[in-house]
């Protein structure tokens, strides 16, 4: 008896991981992550050759080494990308929300590094209070008495009603029942936080006599919704916040207001549209309001509740304000971002959220066509046309719906109809080293570029595309 030799033998992988080609391999990555690459490219070749492939010298040690250099790039990539952002969305929830000014990146990354005083107080040395690094910020911007932090806007008013409406009723009116990306819905929210929904009005027309009707000696809450992401029209009505916090407050009830997005500055100024401010709300009675750090704000993802000394106090108490808090990076980031309001005259160059919203129409349009010749140039192996063109962007996350904001767009649309065209198109951007993400719309893809900043990387990555086969 005498056993074949296969003339593919592969070599052992000890062997094998003292082979010269894969010593950068090794250096790069370590041993263990190489080790698992041998192992699943060896297992690959073998099954190839078993299948009757023909394979040239399939275990050189050159062939080899390539390949390891491929499937470790692939698994052991980040997996957090950069991208850039062209959907014309500028608060893109799927794309990270607000991009943080350079202020915050400076103090998430010294609180990263460096020891803290974060439940410090350095004045007596003795504990402190993490959310203190914020509440005055926040005091002096809204005008509230007291104000708490937490992970995000859904945790914030999950937090209020368990603390003030557990196994009570909160009114809401019907026309406020609002479901934010899927996740959020108002009347689920209420249930899981131990609160009863009691729905008042219409979905068109709530009145104050409506709510004065359904208050009850179970009721804990009157709240009230900011319809983010949607505009009822026509025969429609709502109770004034004023005249609502008046007819809760005879009654002895607190008025609590999502307001969502939230902004602490009026946007009017800037050539946005109105968004009720946090200021204006308890100004107008509300003995609490929450909103979103990450939305119009231009902050990391935080959920912030501002008002009565007395209700902060008692959700502060809630262990699950324990279970919801900031950490460390989040402070630091959100502290940095809110002290730039403090100079609002230099907000829109320094807060990219609103440098990005208030870009004007024909500095976009000047990028889209100085970038023109370079995209076409790149897509010249395929059968499209490139062309820039007005397009509309969004606010994005909810933030004022209806309105959009002029802005220009690169046109990528395929000559005559080829289905599946864009989607190799589309998939060829996110291919790149930094993925390009655009919108389909009305069978071409667009590239709206409100929201490049970093036009020579955009434009340099280009010659990449150039160099792909152009899919057949
Ligand atoms: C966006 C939004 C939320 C959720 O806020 P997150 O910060 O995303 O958790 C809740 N309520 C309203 C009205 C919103 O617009």
């Amino acid at each position: 008896m005498h056993s074949v030799l296969s003339p593919h033998r592969p070599p052992s992988v000890d062997r094998l991981l003292g082979w010269p080609a894969l010593a950068p391999l090794l250096l790069e990555y370590g041993r263990q992550p190489v080790l698992a690459a041998v192992r699943g490219l060896l297992d690959d070749l073998r099954g190839r050759l078993a299948a009757g492939e023909e394979i040239g010298d399939p275990f050189a040690e050159s062939r080899i080494a390539a390949g390891l250099a491929e499937r470790l790039a692939r698994s052991e990539a980040p997996r957090l990308r950069r991208v850039f952002n062209l959907t014309g969305t500028v608060l893109h929830t799927n794309l990270g929300r607000a991009p943080l000014p350079e202020e915050a990146v400076a103090a998430l990354t010294l609180a990263a590094r460096e020891p803290c005083a974060l439940e410090y107080d350095l004045a007596s040395g003795a504990r402190g209070d993490r959310d203190s690094l914020v509440e005055g910020w926040i005091k002096d911007l809204t005008g509230a008495q007291a104000a708490t932090v937490v992970n995000n806007n859904a945790a914030a008013v999950f937090l209020l009603l368990n603390t003030l409406a557990l196994r009570k009723e909160v009114l809401v009116s019907r026309g406020e029942l609002v479901e934010i990306g899927g996740a959020f819905r108002v009347p689920d929210i209420m249930s899981r936080a131990g609160a009863r929904l009691k729905e008042v009005g219409t979905t068109n027309r709530t009145h104050a006599r409506d709510f004065a009707e359904a208050i009850g000696p179970r009721t804990g809450l009157v709240m009230k919704v900011h319809t983010s992401n949607y505009a009822i029209q026509g025969f429609t009505a709502a109770v004034p916040e004023r005249e609502l916090a008046g007819l809760a407050h005879d009654r002895g009830l607190p008025l609590v207001v999502d307001l969502g997005s939230g902004t602490l500055v009026d946007l009017a100024p800037y050539g946005l549209p109105h968004e009720p401010t946090p200021q204006e709300t308890l100004a107008n009675g509300a003995d609490l309001v929450t909103f979103s750090g990450d939305k119009l704000l231009g902050g990391p993802q935080a959920g912030i509740l501002a008002g009565r000394a007395d209700l902060i106090a008692r959700i502060k108490k809630n262990p699950l304000k324990r279970a919801l808090r900031l950490g460390k990076l989040t402070l630091a980031a959100l502290e940095a971002v809110l002290r730039l309001y403090r100079d609002p005259e230099r907000l829109a160059e320094r807060l990219p959220t609103l440098r990005l919203l208030t870009r004007p129409a024909a500095e976009i349009a000047a990028l889209t066509t100085s970038l023109l010749p370079a995209l076409a140039q790149a897509l010249a192996d395929w059968p499209v046309t490139v062309d820039t063109a007005p397009v509309q962007s969004q606010i994005g996350s909810g933030s004022l719906p209806v309105d959009r904001l002029p802005s220009q767009a690169l046109v990528i649309r395929p000559n005559g109809r080829r289905g599946g065209l864009l989607r190799d198109l589309e998939t060829a951007l996110r291919q790149l080293p930094i993925p390009i993400i655009g919108r389909t719309a009305d069978g071409a893809l667009w590239l709206d570029l409100r929201c490049l900043e970093d036009p020579e990387t955009f434009r340099g990555q280009l010659a990449i595309l150039a160099h792909r086969a152009v899919p057949a």
